[in-house]
């Protein structure tokens, strides 16, 4: 996103600030990358982006980050993130980046409240929800079109909703929402989830919740609020009409690396090309998490890549001062 810098001038201070390591988002790989760098005494600065914590701050609970058998909160294992990079002298600012230049050293990294230069940068952007791009989506987002179960789901007491997607995160969500809703029905383009099997499992067998197979949403339909959608079956060509009051959209994330393109060496689908000691093109630009990660996407991998990308800036840093 293009910011005018114009009009923020008076809240920009004066000086820009020097950092050794700067740490983009504040998810998993974020505040792991912090933890090894503030470790190393270099002292580094983490931009929150618009949430802190990013995706997993809005997953209500965790069940597969090792050390916690029984499942921990969102929302808690990101605080506990970030008080152990803050321990360690990590300093957190609520803060967005909004252009990059990588051109030279230091890095220049202009965001809402400042400009920074930087010796090293971790990318920890991580990814965005996306969307389906049907007609009422747009229009009907936050009058009953959601893409987190954890914030809305509450606003959705014995309502009936269509969680849309066969992933993990459709699953997992349309579960929760079961803590609320009336119904769940699950619509997928597919006969089959791509969900692993034990969210399968809870869900098959859950009164609530319901599938329609081989089927897309064409339409989302209301004025004040999500009255309906509109479903087209793949398979038959069929077209029908679902009551709803809810339409959850779990269908995947896109890389939050729009502004690095033509900088930073990405894939077509804008996945930040990392090598295997977490480097980019740009020596001193290293990334972790979901911004160069199309596969794993797990909250202890984009953690362990922070962790790795950490550990680099440190011995990138202490190379260059000989
Ligand atoms: P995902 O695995 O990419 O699944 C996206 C789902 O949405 C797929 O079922 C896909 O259908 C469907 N889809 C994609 N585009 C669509 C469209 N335009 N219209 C309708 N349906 C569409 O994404 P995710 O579920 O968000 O998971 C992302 C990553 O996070 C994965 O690696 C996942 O394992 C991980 N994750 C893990 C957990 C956990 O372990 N507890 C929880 C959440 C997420 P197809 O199947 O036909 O492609």
């Amino acid at each position: 996103m293009e910011i005018n810098l114009t009009n923020l001038s008076s809240t920009i201070p004066a000086e820009p600030q020097q950092v050794k390591v700067l740490v983009l988002g504040s998810g998993p790989a974020g505040l792991s990358a912090a933890l090894y760098a503030a470790r190393a005494e270099l002292n580094p600065v983490v931009l929150t982006g618009m949430v802190l914590g990013g995706q997993v701050s809005l997953t209500y609970t965790v069940e597969n980050y090792p050390g916690f058998p029984e499942g921990v909160g969102g929302q808690e294992l990101v605080k506990l993130f970030q008080k152990q990079a803050e321990r360690f002298g990590a300093r957190i600012e609520y803060d967005t980046v909004t252009q990059v230049d990588l051109s030279k050293r230091p890095f220049r990294v202009t965001t809402y409240n400042g400009i920074y230069l930087a010796d090293s940068l971790i990318v920890a952007t991580g990814a965005s929800s996306r969307h389906l791009e049907v007609p009422g989506e747009v229009e009907l987002t936050g009058r009953g079109v959601s893409y987190c179960a954890t914030c809305d789901g509450w606003f959705f007491k014995d309502k009936d909703v269509v969680v849309v997607g066969g992933g993990d995160s459709a699953i997992e969500e349309g579960l929760f929402l079961t803590r609320y809703a009336k119904s769940i029905t699950i619509v997928h383009r597919r006969s089959e989830l791509r969900a692993g099997a034990v969210l399968q499992k809870h869900a098959t067998e859950h009164p609530k919740i319901r599938f329609i197979w081989n089927s897309a949403i064409s339409a989302i339909v209301g004025d004040e609020a999500v009255k309906a959608v509109r479903l087209k079956n793949l398979v038959t060509k069929e077209e029908s009409e679902l009551p709803v009051d809810g339409v959850f959209i779990f269908i995947g994330h896109d890389p939050n690396t729009e502004i690095f393109k033509g900088q930073l060496n990405m894939d077509t689908r804008g996945y930040i090309s990392v090598d295997a000691s977490m480097g980019t093109n740009v020596p001193g630009v290293f990334v972790a998490g979901e911004a160069g990660d199309p596969i794993f996407r797990q909250v202890v991998t984009s953690a362990g890549m922070g962790a790795a990308a950490g550990m680099q800036a440190v011995r990138f840093l202490g190379k260059q001062e000989g």
